[in-house]
């Protein structure tokens, strides 16, 4: 068996899982090994599709309220007893920043070998995984076998392989594991989470542009901006409202007193319209707004104003684009 630790986090920036499937179903190709794949969490059903479509024949599942936020602690602790009970001959951890904390606790727990940050795998001819990694700084490429211990543990930094295509036909077996009680304890406390969106471009330079504004209601449904802006390669701006309410933070604001924008799209959420806010958005070529009350400023400046509310029209936005993901992908 081939294991595969699935990093579901910022699922849809983070295809680290779904390239180590790929990986793996070419590693299994020889050997006829199954490819399995192991989502820890709460409420994590949909991942698992996602996975045997991607290629895993198996899903080893533990869900649990307390797994809900990841834990390198707990996260390691659990791998660790499963690879026990299921003895898998290799494990693969995407490289991400969780999964370079998670793999040396497990590796440490079953007294096994780990290469780290692999930029290839193979299988030798003695069967064993060739882990190709680099040293002296990356000057050097070195090949890596763990002829003695078992599993054989990399981990692989995103990017270096393809993912397969999302096939909804393919089937796969899930097997629930049972959470043991009580949970191993994680010695750390999670006291608050901080999302850190990711800014691939200036806002000033975006293409698509998505705004939101004090009708998004929540900073919750403010978040789901960020996810929307990367399905459609855009960034995300916002309101004063919205940056003094500390949903998004200052380099986002759009207006007089913060950045002009010149997008082809912009898309306006809940946004009244202040001429201090419209005084930046000028050059936009193509504006959708979304507002519950037609009269807003905003939507007589739209191309398209569309009566709604907002964090609706945005989620089924995010759903109508993820949809069309898995189909073309
Ligand atoms: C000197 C000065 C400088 C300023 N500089 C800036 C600046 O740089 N940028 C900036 O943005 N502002 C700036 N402002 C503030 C500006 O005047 C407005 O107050 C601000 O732009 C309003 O933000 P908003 O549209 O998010 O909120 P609001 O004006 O409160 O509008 C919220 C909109 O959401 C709609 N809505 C409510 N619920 C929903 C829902 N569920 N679905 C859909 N729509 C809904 C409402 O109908 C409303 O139109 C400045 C003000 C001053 C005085």
């Amino acid at each position: 068996m081939i294991w595969v630790f699935g990093d579901y986090r910022n699922y849809f920036q983070n295809r680290v899982t779904l390239q180590l499937l790929a990986k793996a179903r070419s590693l299994a190709e020889d050997s006829g090994a199954l490819v399995c794949a192991v989502a820890l969490g709460h409420g994590v059903d949909e991942y698992v599709r996602e996975y045997i479509a991607h290629g895993a024949d198996r899903v080893y599942v533990m869900d649990h309220p307390a797994l809900a936020a990841y834990s390198a602690a707990t996260f390691a602790a659990l791998l660790a007893g499963l690879a026990k009970t299921h003895r898998p001959e290799i494990i693969l951890v995407g490289a991400t920043d969780f999964g370079r904390e998670l793999a040396p606790r497990v590796a440490r727990r079953l007294d096994t070998g780990l290469t780290a940050d692999c930029v290839d795998l193979s299988i030798n001819e003695d069967g064993l995984l060739k882990q190709t990694a680099p040293a002296f700084g990356g000057n050097l490429l070195a090949e890596i076998v763990t002829p003695r211990h078992r599993p054989q543990m990399a981990t692989v930094r995103p990017g270096i392989f393809a993912e397969l295509p999302h096939d909804d036909q393919r089937r796969g077996e899930r097997v629930d594991a049972p959470p043991p009680d009580p949970m191993p304890a994680d010695p750390a406390t999670l006291v608050e989470s901080v999302f850190a969106p990711r800014r691939d471009q200036r806002l000033e330079e975006a293409r698509v542009v998505i705004c939101g504004g004090r009708g998004m209601g929540s900073r919750a449904r403010f978040r789901r901006l960020y996810e929307l802006a990367g399905l459609l390669n855009g960034e995300v701006g916002a309101t004063r409202p919205v940056v003094y309410a500390g949903w998004a933070d200052h380099e986002a604001l759009v207006g007089q007193a913060g950045r002009q924008i010149k997008p082809r799209l912009l898309f306006s959420f809940g946004i009244s319209g202040a001429i201090q806010h419209t005084a930046a958005i000028h050059d936009a070529e193509f504006i959708i707004a979304v507002n519950k009350n037609p009269e807003a400023p905003m939507m007589k400046m739209a191309d398209v104003a569309i009566v709604a509310d907002a964090g609706q029209v945005s989620a089924a936005l995010i759903k109508q684009l993820k949809e069309r993901l898995r189909k073309h992908s």
